[in-house]
């Protein structure tokens, strides 16, 4: 059964490690996670973008397939379902259709309209259980790389964002998504610093986990990161066993063309990462 984000993000905050977020491309991404997680004794959080939401045919049938991996692989730790940078619309619909976790991100709004929208939004998820994360200050895209520098968020909006009951919060600390360009500066441990002191005991979520050097990964669970979100490293990781496959002619070789033999490098290849990613946030045998 899927369920809320909440406790497992706020034990991982008392703890001091965070709970990987493992955006889901497909039926083989989504198995992938979660054995791992099962493997692992992890507790997971599989994130769904709306690109991804329409690519797969829509939130129903994301939540039919998820629930029904989750009967069949007998799956023990926790699991939450969640939406990754939702619209108003794209939350709503998440909150209908049954998944367990949402993010409503209103960073693009001036920030009396993104307070009261995650206002209406944290009474909506509250009563059905669940969680919503907020985001302020926004997070770079591959757009931004030339700037070297991802946003860094305001600790005060941080603050009123927080203090309206949200679950978890993502806020910019230098953080970009997508590949890290070379004259990257890093994470500012500074504002993450000031905005964990202004928010207390919120989880705070780490967008843009793939590529961040994992000396600054460790420093910012520290200083209160409890969710690292990871995409591209599970995506360039799947691209390069799938290339392998192909370039050493697999696919010519008998059945070698049956997409499930195709696919089966590139599943290996996203267990790999969540692994790695499971220790290095250090949530493995914590569920
Ligand atoms: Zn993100």
């Amino acid at each position: 059964m899927l369920v809320s984000a909440k406790e497992m993000l706020d034990k991982a905050k008392a703890g001091h490690y965070a709970v990987g977020h493992f955006n889901l491309n497909n039926l083989e991404w989504t198995r992938a996670i979660l054995e791992t997680a099962e493997e692992m004794r992890s507790p997971v959080i599989l994130g769904v973008s709306e690109g991804a939401a329409k690519y797969m045919g829509g939130y129903k049938t994301i939540v039919g397939m998820v629930n029904g991996l989750l009967d069949y692989l007998k799956i023990t730790v926790p699991v939450a379902l969640h939406l990754d940078h939702g619209s108003y619309e794209g939350a709503k619909a998440c909150i209908n259709a049954g998944f367990s976790s949402v993010m409503f991100d209103g960073s693009a709004l001036p920030i009396d309209e993104n307070i009261e929208k995650t206002k209406e939004l944290v009474a909506a998820c509250h009563v059905l259980g669940i969680s919503l994360e907020a985001e302020v200050g926004a997070i770079g895209g591959e757009e931004d790389g030339v700037i070297g520098m991802g946003e860094c968020a305001d600790p005060e909006e941080c603050k009123r964002i927080a203090d309206l009951g949200v679950d978890m919060l993502a806020a910019g600390i230098g953080n970009i998504h997508g590949k890290y360009p070379a004259n990257w500066q890093g994470l500012s441990f500074e504002t993450l610093d000031k905005i964990s002191a202004a928010v207390g005991s919120m989880p705070l979520v780490l967008h843009g986990g793939s590529g961040i050097p994992e000396d600054q990964v460790r420093k910012a669970i520290e200083l209160g990161v409890s969710k690292v979100n990871v995409n591209t490293e599970c995506q360039l990781e799947f691209a390069a066993e799938v290339r392998k496959y192909f370039e050493a002619g697999k696919d010519l070789e008998g059945k070698g063309f049956d997409p499930r033999k195709i696919m089966a490098p590139g599943v290996k290849g996203i267990k790999k990462i969540v692994k790695e990613k499971m220790e290095l946030f250090g949530s493995v045998g914590k569920a």
